[in-house]
């Protein structure tokens, strides 16, 4: 199995080091991830301006302030060749749950493989402390998807509690809970006197069901959430078109 192994931490990042080489004994693995830490960058592409790369060299490759996107995109499209059979993404430092997907660099660096018609995987850890055991989550995962393809067509978004392997009690499929808005800002002051933001953490849990990823993380599961990338509401359609027949929204 060919493995494009990306994130949004950066190369040097313990995750996605942690991952390649637990990923290295039974498969072949291509990093190319940014060269920094891009967190919260979701799926933006560089268009203006153009991507250098840098070669290590046991050819893993670091994308100099390329996005997660961009490495997944420029991963399939140019630098692995043949073309991968997987992405997988991570492991993040710190979760992806509920609303954090729509931020997420390392789910989508997922997004972009399953864009570009691969399998996808994104994988990130409860907390800084037990990479291994994502590592071991993932390489698990990785197997049984070797011996029982899984033909979803859909992300996997899976989350890893930071303990000690034998301390997760099992996989538990899960649906994207939700947090409370994030409202806090912190200003300080620079030397010269103006003041600069910084953006706060995510919200607390707000929607955290038996049936939830932060459920399942909380209780000692590893959360696997398919996700698909259309936000239709469908059930908001039939609403939609009876408020604008409705309205006074006309044309002409
Ligand atoms: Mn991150």
């Amino acid at each position: 199995m060919r493995i494009l192994l990306s994130n949004d931490d950066g190369y040097h990042a313990p995750g996605i080091q942690t991952l390649a080489a637990a990923l290295r004994e039974f498969a072949e693995v291509q990093i190319v991830a940014p060269d920094r830490n891009r967190s919260g960058a979701s799926n933006s592409l560089t268009l203006e301006m153009p991507l250098r790369t840098f070669t290590y060299p046991d050819g893993d490759i670091a994308v100099q302030m390329g996005t997660p996107t961009d490495c997944v995109y420029l991963g399939v499209n140019a630098l692995m060749k043949p073309a991968p059979d997987i992405v997988i993404s991570g492991i993040n430092a710190g979760p992806n749950l509920g609303d954090d997907v729509l931020y997420s660099g390392t789910v989508a660096a997922a997004m972009e493989g399953r864009h570009l018609g691969l399998p996808a995987i994104a994988v990130s850890l409860n907390g800084h402390q037990h990479y291994d055991t994502a590592a071991a989550v993932t390489c698990q995962l990785l197997r049984a998807l070797m011996r029982e393809p899984l033909r979803t067509g859909r992300i996997l978004n899976v989350n890893v509690p930071d303990l000690p392997l034998a301390e997760i009690k099992g996989f538990r499929v899960t649906r994207c809970g939700s947090r409370h808005p994030s409202d806090k800002v912190i200003p300080q002051q620079d030397p010269r006197g103006h003041t600069l933001y910084w953006i706060g953490p995510p919200g607390d849990k707000f929607d955290a069901g038996p049936d939830t990823d932060f459920a399942a993380v909380d209780e000692g599961f590893v959360s696997v959430t398919a996700l698909h990338v259309d936000l239709t509401a469908h059930a908001a359609q039939d609403k939609l078109n009876d408020w604008l027949a409705r309205s006074e929204v006309n044309y002409g």
